[in-house]
C-alpha cells in the first residue's frame, strides 16, 4: 500500500518502525550494539541477518534503517544506505565498484571535495579518469570505452548550475555496460527523480536539503538491491562510514518537512531572480527556473520546470563588488552550505573553489564576480529588498 503514496505521504510515514511502546515521533536508538537471547540466536545472526534484525551500529541500526527506507521510498529505488556524510556517500559508491585498471568518465564540473576523490584518490589505486564538460553529449560519446566502468557527474553544477541530461548520458553510458552514479544534492529529492531518468545510483549529501536546518552531516547511496547490499554494503560495513543514530533521526524529521520546505524556498528563488535578471549591477542571473535559462527545454522534461533553492548571481564589478555586495547583505548570511531555512551567501572563488588553478576557473565559468546564493525560508520580499541595496552598495 505505501508503494503508491504520494511523495509528501512517503516523506511523513515512510519506513517507520514502532517499538513496544506504540511511540508517535520516531525513536532514537543510541546504541552501538544489540544483544541476543542466545548464543545460537548470535550465530545465526552473524550467518544471516533477517529484516528488522541488527548486530552492530557500523552494519545498521533501526533509525537509521528507518531513513534509509524513506528517502528509498521516495526515490523510487530498490535499497539505501546511509553514511555519515555526503562525502562519505560519494567516496563509497565510487570505491566500492572500482578496481585498479577500471575506467571512469566524470563530468569536470564539480564539488571540489567530489573532484578530489575522482582526481587525487582513484587515480591513485590505478583506475583511470576521463573528464568531459558533462553538457556536451558528443565529449561524453568520445570518452566512454568498453572497459568504461561507472560514469559520474552532478546532475546540476555548482556554482554555474548548468543541467546535464541524465537520460542520455545513461544511454551512452549503457551502451558499454557502464553503471550511472549521480550526485544530486543541487536537484533536490523533491524535483528531481534521477532513477526514472537512467540513473543506477543516486547520492545526497543529506546535509542540504534533507536536514535544511543546517544542524547534521550526512550522506545516502540509493541504487539496486544487488548493489546497495552486494557491492556497497560490504565495503561500507568494513570502512566505518555509518550514518550515527542522532544523525538519522535528525534528517528522518527533516524529511517530514523537506517538501514543504523546498517548494517554498523554489518559489522564492524564482521570484527572487525574476526580480534581479537585468539588474544594472548585473553581468549575468543564474537560475535554471528562468525562462532565459539556456536549458529551459531540459529543466522542463527533467526537473519538472523547477530550477532548485540555489541562484548565482554574476556581478559587474568582479571580486571588489562581489565582495562590497557580501559584506552589505543583512539577511543571507555568509557561509557555504546550501538548502537550509537560513538564506546563504557564497563567493565560489575564493572559498568552495580556491583550490583550483585561475585555468580551470575560467574553464568552469567560476568568475570573480559570481556569488551564489541558496534561499531560505525568510520572506521573499524581504530578501528581494536585501538583495537590492545591497546590489546599489556594490555599484
Ligand atoms: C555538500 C556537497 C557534497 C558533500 O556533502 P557533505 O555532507 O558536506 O560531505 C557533495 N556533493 C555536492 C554537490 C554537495 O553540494
Amino acid at each position: 500500500m505505501s508503494e503508491s503514496w504520494n511523495k509528501r505521504t512517503k516523506l511523513v510515514h515512510g519506513g517507520t518502525r514502532r517499538s513496544q511502546y506504540n511511540e508517535v515521533s520516531e525513536s532514537i536508538f543510541l546504541t552501538q550494539g544489540f544483544v541476543y537471547d542466545t548464543a545460537e540466536q548470535a550465530e545465526q545472526r552473524f550467518i544471516e541477518l533477517g529484516e528488522d534484525e541488527f548486530i552492530y551500529a557500523r552494519y545498521g541500526n533501526p533509525t537509521v534503517a528507518m531513513f534509509e527506507e524513506r528517502i528509498a521510498m521516495l526515490e523510487g529505488a530498490e535499497d539505501a544506505f546511509a553514511t555519515a556524510s555526503g562525502m562519505a556517500a560519494v567516496n563509497g559508491a565510487l570505491t566500492s565498484m572500482l578496481k585498479a585498471g577500471d575506467h571512469v568518465v566524470s563530468a569536470k564540473a564539480l564539488f571540489g571535495s567530489c573532484l578530489y576523490i575522482l582526481e587525487n584518490i582513484l587515480t591513485r589505486y590505478g583506475v583511470e579518469v576521463t573528464f568531459v564538460d558533462g553538457t556536451n553529449l558528443d565529449e561524453w560519446r568520445a570518452a566512454v570505452r568498453p572497459d568504461t566502468k561507472a560514469v559520474f557527474f552532478e546532475s546540476m553544477s555548482n556554482p554555474t548550475l548548468e543541467v546535464i541530461d541524465i537520460k542520455s548520458v545513461a544511454e551512452i553510458a549503457h551502451s558499454v555496460g557502464a553503471t550511472v552514479v549521480i550526485d544530486n544534492v543541487f536537484s533536490t529529492p523533491v524535483f528531481s527523480d534521477a532513477i526514472a531518468q537512467g540513473a543506477d545510483v543516486v547520492i545526497y549529501s543529506a546535509t542540504k536539503h534533507i536536514d535544511g536546518q543546517g544542524r547534521v552531516l550526512g550522506g545516502v547511496i540509493l541504487g539496486s538491491k544487488e548493489y546497495i547490499r552486494g557491492t556497497l554494503e560490504p565495503y561500507m560495513k568494513h570502512t566505518g562510514g555509518a550514518l550515527s543514530p542522532f544523525s538519522a533521526w535528525v534528517l528522518l524529521k527533516g524529511l517530514e518537512t523537506m517538501d514543504l520546505r523546498v517548494q517554498a524556498q523554489a518559489t522564492s528563488a524564482l521570484a527572487i531572480a525574476e526580480a534581479l535578471e537585468g539588474h544594472a549591477a548585473l553581468q549575468r542571473t543564474i537560475y535554471p527556473g528562468l525562462a532565459s535559462h539556456a536549458q529551459n527545454d531540459l529543466i522542463q522534461t527533467q526537473l519538472g520546470g523547477k530550477g532548485g533553492t540555489v541562484l548565482s548571481l554574476d556581478l559587474k564589478g568582479g571580486k571588489d563588488a562581489a565582495f562590497k555586495f557580501l559584506d552589505a547583505l543583512t539577511i543571507p548570511v555568509i557561509s557555504n552550505n546550501l538548502g537550509d531555512a537560513k538564506s546563504i551567501a557564497t563567493h565560489p572563488a575564493t572559498t568552495t573553489h580556491q583550490r583550483l588553478s585561475d585555468e580551470q576557473k575560467v574553464d568552469l565559468g567560476i568568475a570573480p564576480g559570481l556569488v551564489r546564493i541558496s534561499i531560505g525560508l525568510e520572506d521573499t520580499d524581504d530578501l528581494i529588498a536585501d538583495l537590492k541595496q545591497a546590489l546599489a552598495a556594490a555599484s
